[in-house]
C-alpha cells in the first residue's frame, strides 16, 4: 500500500493557498503556520485526509470558543457534549450576574453576605434533610475536600467494587490518595458485607466511603450494604451519589437521591449538578451542620468554591421550571414518535429518504447505566453522519446498524425545526 503521508501537502505549499491569505493578514504567519503543522500532524494520523489540510487549518483558525451543538445521539447527559443543557431560566440568570453582582454583599445592610447565599438558600430549600449544604467545583472537588477536611492522614474505608474510573483515566482512589487520605479497601468485587467495613474500622478511620455505581453495573453473585446498614458503624459516612438527583424520580427507580440518603443516615451526601439535576458544572455537598462546616472552613475550599455564574445558574436551575434534562427524561414517547414522523414526512415531502422509527435511548455518563428510555428517531442514510456533524450548527446523531439516527428524546420540540433545516443542507 502507497504510504497516505506522501501526499500530505508541504508546509509551504499550504502556506501559500489563497485560501489562507485573508488569515495570513488577519493573524500573521507564525500562528497560521502552526494550525497549519497540526492540521498535517492530524492528516499523518489519518484523522483526516491530505485534501482537507487546508480546510482543517482554516476551521481550527476561524473557531472561537466551543460552539453549540445539536444532540441527536439519545443520550441525554453526553459528557464530551458537556452534560446537561441549562434551562432557559438558569441561561437568564447567568446573565444577570455576568455583571458585578450581589454574589457576596447583602444589600440591605450594604455590608458582606455570604457568599451565592440565596442559591445555598434554594439548595436547602430542595433537600429539607440536609442540615447544611455547600457548591464546590465539581463532584470530584466535593470528595477531595471531604477527604482532606476529613481523612487527611487517616483512613477512607470504601468497597473494592466502587473503587472506580470516573472518566477519562481519572480513578477515584487516586483522586482521593491525592489528598493524603489512606484508602482502606474491604471486600472483593462483586461482595462487600457490613462486617467487611466493620471489622476494619478503627482509631484511623476518617470516614467511610460509599460510591454510587453511576457509570457501570455489577451483575450476578453480589451484595453491598445499604445506606441505613453503613450509618450505624460509628464513623461518618460520606455517600457519592455522583448522578444528583435531591428527590426521588419515578422515571429511574433504580437511582439514589441525596433526600433519600440523608433519611436513611448519610452524614454527608456529595453530587453532580450537570447531571441529573440538569444545572450548571458543580459539586453538591449535603449533610451533618458539623461536617459541611468543617469543610467550608477549610483552606482547600477557597480553591475549589463556584463563581458567580455557577452560583446563579444552579439556583435557576433548582427553583425554575424543569431544566431540559427533566424534560427529557421525561419525555412521552408518544410525543417523541409523533415529532419523528412530522418530520419525517417534511423530509420525505423535499424528496429526502427519512423513515420515523422507534428507538432507545439513554441517560449517559451523569448516571443510571443500563437504563433504557423508549425514544423516536428520524433514521436517514448514515452517510449523513459527517456532513451533519460538519454542518452549522453540528449536528451528533447515533450511527447504528447502517444508518444515521437522529433521536429526538433530548432534543426540545423547537429543535425540530433546526434538524430539518440541517438535514436538508446535509443533503444539498
Ligand atoms: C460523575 C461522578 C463523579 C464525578 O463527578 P464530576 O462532577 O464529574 O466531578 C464522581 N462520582 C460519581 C459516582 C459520579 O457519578
Amino acid at each position: 500500500m502507497t504510504d497516505p503521508r506522501r501526499f500530505i501537502p508541504r508546509t509551504d505549499a499550504v502556506l501559500a493557498d489563497p485560501r489562507l491569505g485573508e488569515a495570513l493578514a488577519r493573524l500573521g504567519r507564525t500562528r497560521v503556520k502552526a494550525a497549519v503543522m497540526d492540521a498535517q500532524r492530524r492528516a499523518r494520523q489519518g484523522a483526516i485526509t491530505p485534501g482537507q489540510v487546508v480546510e482543517a487549518a482554516l476551521d481550527e483558525l476561524t473557531r472561537s470558543g466551543p460552539r453549540r451543538v445539536v444532540n441527536a445521539t439519545g443520550v441525554l447527559l453526553h459528557t464530551n457534549l458537556g452534560r446537561a443543557a441549562l434551562s432557559a431560566a438558569a441561561i437568564e440568570a447567568v446573565r444577570a450576574a455576568a455583571g458585578t453582582t450581589d454574589v457576596e454583599l447583602d444589600l440591605a445592610t450594604g455590608r458582606r453576605g455570604r457568599r451565592g447565599g440565596t442559591a445555598m438558600a434554594a439548595l436547602a430549600r430542595a433537600v429539607p434533610d440536609a442540615g447544611a449544604v455547600h457548591v464546590v467545583n465539581n463532584n470530584a472537588a466535593a470528595l477531595v475536600l471531604a477527604a482532606t477536611a476529613l481523612a487527611q492522614g487517616r483512613e477512607i474505608v470504601v468497597s473494592r467494587g466502587e473503587l472506580v474510573e470516573i472518566g477519562d483515566g481519572f480513578r477515584l482512589p487516586d483522586l482521593l490518595a491525592s489528598t493524603g487520605a489512606r484508602l482502606r479497601e474491604v471486600g472483593t468485587t462483586n461482595r462487600t458485607r457490613v462486617a467487611d467495613y466493620a471489622d476494619a474500622i478503627g482509631p484511623d478511620t476518617g470516614f467511610v466511603l460509599k460510591v454510587h455505581p453511576s457509570n457501570y453495573r455489577i451483575e450476578g453473585f453480589t451484595a453491598s450494604p445499604a445506606i441505613a446498614e453503613l450509618a450505624g458503624l460509628g464513623v461518618p459516612l460520606v455517600a457519592d451519589a455522583g448522578s444528583g438527583l435531591l428527590r426521588p424520580d419515578p422515571a429511574l427507580p433504580g437511582e439514589p437521591d441525596a433526600a433519600t440518603w440523608l433519611a436513611e443516615g448519610a452524614d454527608l451526601v456529595t453530587a453532580s449538578g450537570d447531571k441529573l439535576l440538569g444545572g450548571p458544572q458543580c459539586g453538591l455537598l449535603l449533610g451533618r451542620a458539623d461536617l459541611v462546616d468543617r469543610l467550608r472552613r477549610h483552606p482547600l475550599a477557597r480553591a475549589l468554591r463556584v463563581d458567580k455564574l455557577t452560583l446563579a445558574a444552579l439556583e435557576a436551575t433548582i427553583e425554575g421550571p424543569p431544566p431540559p434534562t427533566a424534560l427529557a427524561l421525561h419525555a412521552d414517547p408518544a410525543d417523541l414518535l409523533a415529532r419523528a414522523t412530522a418530520l419525517a414526512v417534511r423530509l420525505a415531502d423535499k424528496g429526502l429518504a427519512a423513515a420515523a422509527v422507534t428507538s432507545v435511548a439513554r441517560v449517559g455518563g451523569g448516571g443510571a447505566p443500563g437504563v433504557e428510555l423508549p425514544s423516536a428517531a428520524v433514521a436517514l442514510d448514515e452517510s449523513l453522519a459527517e456532513p451533519l456533524r460538519l454542518g452549522e450548527p453540528p449536528v451528533l446523531g447515533r450511527v447504528e446498524r447502517g444508518r444515521c439516527l437522529l433521536d429526538l428524546r433530548a432534543l426540545a420540540p423547537d429543535d425540530d425545526r433546526i434538524l430539518f433545516d440541517a438535514v436538508v443542507a446535509a443533503c444539498g
